[in-house]
């Protein structure tokens, strides 16, 4: 079957591997239809991924189709059009046997520890299969983008009315404001790049995005100005950029908490006595679990969530050899792009 194989740093090839048997009790399988592209397979293909290892089949944002069913499963039906989550938990450490299998101590993710879905038919748990009859299959792909955003939110518990400010608008900077305002919050979103910002306000309706200085990122007083005197009393990171991350921590207002969505390598350093002074909290938000994809799957459908206009780039598995590095160029304006099998 048709696979695109990351041999190597920079380098895709179009090779062919072996489909997998008939499922197995309690799996399924199904041909991927839609990959979504983020920033991790961007990373992974230009080498700066942490503990990435070559060869690996990119591809954890899928839409893909149901084409067998193994015995007992009974959610799922051949021809069923699915969001595939793609966190293999473990089921028996700590973090598993408490129902945070979303952070398990041998979590593999599909397209990062293990092959993922840049390939034609992909055998998974069917627990990890979530069926729509309504959505198209890009949206279906579009599903594990929003649930970072989701999680991010759950994690903070952002009370209806609160200031909120997203600090990065890539597709988790926006999957964030929009489940953010779900809650009820007034989301602020602080991005450095015009297009990004531009866009934000665009299509989701962000209308209070903050433009920082021309010489760099915006100060705590910038901040106060903008929301008429006050800190934002939640605060989500979602650049992944070690910079951003240290200034973020002089954001929320005491008493308030930061959310690191994105990682990076690079410690980050604070003034242990200015978090103590303003008494924050830090959390760390990662992935999604299953109840998220649900929901997620349930506000797409009703239109609550919209996200139509983030898929801004597209390829085929005939041309996305050629096209992929173009994609990690800033000024190609990839908010989403999907590649399609
Ligand atoms: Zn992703
Ligand atoms: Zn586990």
């Amino acid at each position: 079957m048709k696979t695109l194989l990351l041999s190597e740093p920079g380098h895709f090839e179009r090779t062919q591997t072996e489909e997998p048997g008939a499922p197995a009790a309690g799996h399924a399988t199904v041909r991927i239809h839609r990959v979504g592209i983020c920033g991790t397979d961007l990373h992974a293909f230009n080498g700066r991924q942490p503990f990435f290892a070559y060869p690996r089949i990119l591809g954890h944002e899928l839409g893909a189709e149901v084409v067998a069913i193994g015995d007992d499963v009974q959610h799922l039906a051949v021809g069923d059009h699915v969001a595939v989550e793609p966190y293999l938990e473990c089921g028996t450490c700590q973090p598993c046997r408490s129902g945070r299998y979303n952070c398990c101590e041998s979590l593999r993710v599909l397209g990062v520890h293990t092959d993922g879905g840049m390939r034609e038919i992909i055998d998974m748990p069917a627990i990890k299969l979530h069926r729509s009859e309504e959505l198209e299959l890009e949206q279906l792909a579009l599903v594990e983008t929003l649930g970072i955003g989701a999680h991010a939110v759950g994690r903070a518990g952002i009370q209806a009315g609160e200031a909120v400010l997203v600090v990065g608008a890539g597709p988790i900077g926006l999957a964030t404001a929009q489940f953010a305002r779900l809650a009820g919050g007034r989301v602020h979103l602080l991005e450095l790049d015009a297009g990004r910002r531009g866009f934000a306000e665009a299509h989701f309706d962000i209308t209070a995005s903050l433009t920082p200085g021309v010489d760099g990122p915006a100060t705590v007083g910038d901040l106060r100005q903008h929301l008429g005197g006050d800190l934002p009393t939640c605060v989500f990171d979602c650049t992944g950029y070690h910079a951003s991350m240290e200034t973020s921590l002089a954001f929320p207002a005491s008493g308030g908490r930061l959310v690191f969505v994105g990682f990076q390598l690079e410690k980050i350093h604070f003034e242990n006595p200015e978090f103590h002074r303003r008494e924050l909290s830090l959390l760390a938000s990662r992935n999604s679990t299953a109840t998220e994809f649900r929901r997620i799957l349930a506000l797409m459908e009703s239109g609550e969530v919209d996200t139509t206009p983030w898929i801004t780039h597209r390829a085929s598995y005939d041309d996305v050899v050629e096209i992929f590095g173009s994609w990690l160029a800033p000024e190609s304006g990839v908010v989403k792009a999907m590649v399609s099998f």
